[in-house]
């Protein structure tokens, strides 16, 4: 019955009123303010959780806009450096300016990683669609000199990604994910079991390079096999760290992570984009008809 209920609401659930899907948003997004996220935050290194905070958008059309969105995560940086917290900041290049053009999106790049590096802080380019793949990776490059500030998304689901692990220098700092995107079969492994497959083999392949590699999946079973390939290859576990979103619930996963030693960091997005992210994470939601039934009666 619940499969039906649950295909059932993943169809209508675009159609109801936005005050509705806030009730369920709340589990995914830290807020609309950057105070509240702020607040989230440090409720998740209080259990030593590390946290990478986004403000939720994307292709941003103006120019201005893009570089207001920028000095709004500057402004974040200097809040995290204050507080002492455990967080660092992800970022869409099409939030801050690809869209414009690639002066602008570069622009911005580089004032973040100035107040990345002037807080002591990190920040990571999320990979969006393919059509922006070459331009991600490249303002990476470019920008690897300052490399403990830095680091980049790849995703398993590409073909041309063992090619990009290949090019990147030893030491690089990548978040692996599965992928998100719709892309075309010409470029992508559509079946779940190639996509797992190509990303252990990517882990592999990173890992022997000497790459940092946050593993960012909730895939209980995948997470096993990548386990095993840390072990099998003796790794410092200070060079890898598992990385989750917020609101999925992994609480047996992340304890038993912890009590191995290893790092968790949680992507915490908010904002006043909240909308269609919800949407999608709602979705992927397995157990979503109980989820929201447990709501109603609450
Ligand atoms: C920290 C982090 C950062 C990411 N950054 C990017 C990025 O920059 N670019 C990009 O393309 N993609 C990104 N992704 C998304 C990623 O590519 C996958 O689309 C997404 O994580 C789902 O894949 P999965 O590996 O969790 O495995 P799946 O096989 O999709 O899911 C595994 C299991 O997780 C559970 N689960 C998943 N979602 C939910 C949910 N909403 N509620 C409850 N349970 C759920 C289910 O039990 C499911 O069976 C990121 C993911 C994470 C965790």
């Amino acid at each position: 019955m619940f499969f039906i209920l649950n295909k059932l609401i993943i169809l209508t659930i675009p159609l109801l009123p936005k005050f509705f899907v806030k009730i369920f948003a709340n589990k995914y997004v830290a807020g609309i303010k950057t105070s509240e996220a702020i607040d989230i935050v440090k409720k998740l290194n209080q259990n030593n959780l590390s946290c990478t905070l986004d403000i939720l958008g994307e292709h941003t059309k103006s120019k201005n806009e893009s570089y207001a969105i920028a000095n709004k995560y500057v402004d974040i940086f200097k809040q995290l450096g204050q507080n002492k917290l455990d967080c660092n900041i992800s970022v869409k290049p099409s939030h801050i300016g690809s869209d414009v053009n690639i002066k602008v999106l570069s622009n911005n790049i580089k004032k973040l990683i100035d107040a990345a590096k002037k807080n002591n802080n990190f920040l990571r380019i999320d990979m969006e669609d393919s059509n922006l793949t070459d331009l991600s990776i490249s303002i990476y490059r470019e920008n690897f000199e300052k490399k403990s500030h830095i680091g980049i998304v790849l995703q398993a689901y590409l073909k041309r990604t063992e090619k990009d692990i290949e090019n990147l220098d030893s030491f690089s700092n990548i978040r692996l994910c599965k992928g998100i995107y719709n892309e075309d079969k010409s470029i992508s492994f559509k079946n779940p079991i190639d996509i797992n497959k190509n990303y252990l083999k990517l882990l592999n392949k990173a890992l022997e390079k000497n790459i940092y590699v946050g593993i960012a999946t909730h895939d209980q079973k995948l997470i096993k096999s990548c386990l095993k390939i840390i072990e099998s290859k003796k790794i410092n576990k200070k060079n890898v760290e598992f990385q989750m979103l917020y609101g999925v619930p992994m609480d047996s996963t992340i304890k038993k992570l912890m009590s191995q030693n290893f790092k968790i960091r949680i992507y915490v997005p908010y904002g006043k984009n909240w909308y269609e992210y919800s949407i999608r994470r709602i979705k992927e939601n397995p157990n979503i008809s109980k989820y929201i039934i447990k709501n109603l009666f609450k």
